[in-house]
């Protein structure tokens, strides 16, 4: 069987298992947003760890020299900020409208989910829409943040305190967010979980697949979980979730 054939019989069997779930969820990483132009961590050649040093996304080295966090990270924020949804936040937005999606557990941090249609997002690793500050934790729009940034203003700092502020994201090294909790209580109540552009390789976002015997995985390289999955669509997320909406659609008038 040729490739496209394998992708296409994939889908088939995915959508059946969407059809038949009775509570779905959906856990994305960085692959879900590299087609609208946001790098992902592990991609060979274009990943951020070949450009960044993964000692960039440590707490300690946050806290060792905010600014140059700042310095580096400015044109990757830019990015995010500019960045639109692509058919994958859309299709997701869509199988969440139509109930065949109950959750999106994101390990992103870009905001694509929202804006492509979607409204229950569980953001476990945080999101770029505001910053705290280290010392006191008073809580700004990320928006002033950058614009401080732009101005030179390295790092930007609490106007109370004057401690650095950090964007809310979670940096390796930091606890996870209560939404976290939210995020398990979706996976064990899972009858199906679609892992959906994520090397799973970051803990402890990669033990939720485990709740899970229906594992539905979409990533244009192998992962961790394949062998355990029911199915695995090998390709680039945005078309193959197109092809998913379009059989739903066809065969189950989904
Ligand atoms: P990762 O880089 O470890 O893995 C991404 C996976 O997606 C890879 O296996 C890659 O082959 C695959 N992929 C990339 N583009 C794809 C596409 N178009 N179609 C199909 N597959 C594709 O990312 P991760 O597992 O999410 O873990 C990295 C961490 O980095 C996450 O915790 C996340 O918070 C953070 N991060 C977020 C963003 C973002 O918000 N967009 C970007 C970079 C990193």
């Amino acid at each position: 069987m040729g490739m496209a054939e394998h992708l296409a019989r994939g889908v088939k069997e995915a959508a059946a298992l969407l059809a038949q779930a009775e509570y779905c969820i959906a856990l994305t990483g960085a692959g879900v947003s590299t087609e609208s132009g946001i790098p992902d961590f592990r991609s060979p050649g274009s990943g951020l760890w070949t450009r960044l040093d993964p000692m960039f996304f440590t707490i300690e080295s946050f806290k060792a020299d905010p600014a140059q966090f700042y310095r580096l990270g400015q044109e990757l924020f830019a990015v995010i900020k500019e960045a639109e949804p692509n058919d994958t936040h859309i299709v997701l937005g869509e199988l969440e409208k139509r109930g065949l999606v109950k959750a999106i557990i994101t390990q992103n941090i870009d905001g694509l989910h929202q804006k492509g249609g979607a409204r229950r997002v569980l953001e476990i690793h945080g999101s770029l829409e505001s910053a705290s500050c280290i010392g006191c934790g008073c809580r700004v729009s990320m928006e002033g943040v950058i614009g401080a940034v732009l101005d030179g203003i390295l790092p930007p700092r609490c106007s109370r305190c004057g401690d650095p502020l950090k964007p809310d994201i979670i940096l390796f090294g930091e606890a996870m967010p209560p939404v976290y909790q939210e995020a398990l209580l979706e996976a064990e109540k899972a009858d199906c979980i679609m892992v959906i552009g994520s090397s799973m390789q970051v803990s402890p976002a990669n033990l939720l697949p485990r709740y899970s015997e229906n594992l539905i995985i979409i990533n244009r390289e192998p992962t961790v979980y394949d062998s355990r999955a029911r199915v695995v669509l090998r390709g680039n997320t945005a078309p193959v979730m197109r092809s998913l909406l379009d059989e739903l659609e066809l065969c189950y008038g989904l």
